[in-house]
């Protein structure tokens, strides 16, 4: 009889949103989650997270000048690249899934409605609780608003999720008391976030998720959709957030961090990299660098949990 080895490849991956260019969290996200994989003797795969294609006129460009900022950063991956804008049918494929166990309704509030239905206020996140409010009038019988497209909320139980997250430690949520209904499809159709990132993820093979803090409040969601719809849950790494030498977040708004300026004003990118190798303790200064070299330098246990600042004068 033969017996089938489970894989124990570690298969990790990168997916930005191009909704703007990248920016040096972002590659900080490239950077960890490559060296972990690579330093695993394992693969590294690229998904474009550009769901929002229709709404986001610089989604191309972005996305070009993504693939052009890995190249010069060195980072090779493993396979195609994976867009999201070419996937709605297998998301749609696994809505459905969801629909049949009953998990889906329709939920046709408006935004201002949204903001009343609000059981408690926002979290930190931007995720609010929502009341249900269209689950239960639909369950009353009354009729939903003729002519209005709904967005379709995923009904949470009142259960505890929780999970080791490799860098921030033990992490618990109960999904219907912290979180609540969320939507996985908006009313134009488009498929959300939660629902893409756990069907891509479990599809692709990936085993390793490493991506920023910001989306810690995230994983018991999608850990959750990981077991209705049957797929196995990858480890998570979820790694600091990055800010200037003052202490400062980044700022879109300034330019702070944008690969335009970066490459304008640092020409190769090996500074760039030592930089944020320094930022997290891989190196003890910012000294010039490939990705190659920090792959022998690299252990999850010299990466802080809390934010990191990059050095003076980025
Ligand atoms: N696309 C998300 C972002 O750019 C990251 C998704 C993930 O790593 O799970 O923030």
């Amino acid at each position: 009889m033969r017996i089938e080895k489970k894989s124990d490849t570690v298969v990790g991956r990168f997916a930005p949103t191009p909704s703007a260019r990248l920016h040096l969290g972002n590659v900080l996200s490239a950077l960890l989650s490559y060296l972990s994989a690579r330093a695993a003797g394992g693969k590294w795969l690229l998904r474009v997270e550009d769901l929002d294609a229709a709404r986001c006129p610089f989604m191309g460009e972005n996305t070009k000048w993504l693939l052009d900022d890995l190249a010069w950063f060195g980072f090779s991956f493993d396979g195609e690249v994976l867009y999201q804008s070419e996937r709605a049918d297998v998301y749609e494929t696994y809505f459905n899934v969801l629909r049949e166990e009953g998990l889906i309704y329709p939920c046709y509030c408006s935004r201002a409605e949204l903001h009343d239905a609000a059981r408690a206020p926002h979290r930190g996140d931007g995720v609010f609780l929502y009341d249900r409010r269209c689950l239960l009038r639909a369950r009353e019988g009354i009729a939903p608003p003729s002519g209005k497209k709904p967005a379709y909320r995923v009904l949470v139980p009142d259960a505890i999720v929780s999970f080791t997250d490799g860098v921030q430690g033990a992490y618990a949520e109960n999904l219907e008391r912290d979180c609540s209904d969320f939507v996985v499809r908006r009313a134009d159709g488009v498929f959300a976030y939660q629902l893409a990132v756990v069907v891509d993820d479990a599809l692709s093979g990936v085993n390793e998720v490493v991506r920023g803090n910001d989306l810690l409040s995230s994983t018991p969601r999608q850990i959750f959709l990981q077991k209705r719809l049957g797929f196995a849950t990858p480890r998570y790494f979820h790694i600091p957030l990055l800010l200037d030498a003052a202490g400062r977040r980044l700022s879109k708004r300034e330019g702070d961090g944008c690969m335009e300026s970066v490459r304008a004003k640092y020409k190769t990118p090996g500074l760039v990299l030592g930089a944020l190798a320094a930022a997290v303790g891989l190196l003890p200064s910012p000294e010039s660098c490939t990705p190659e070299d920090l792959i022998a330098l690299f252990s999850w246990e010299k990466i802080p949990r809390g934010d990191v600042l990059l050095p003076q004068g980025f």
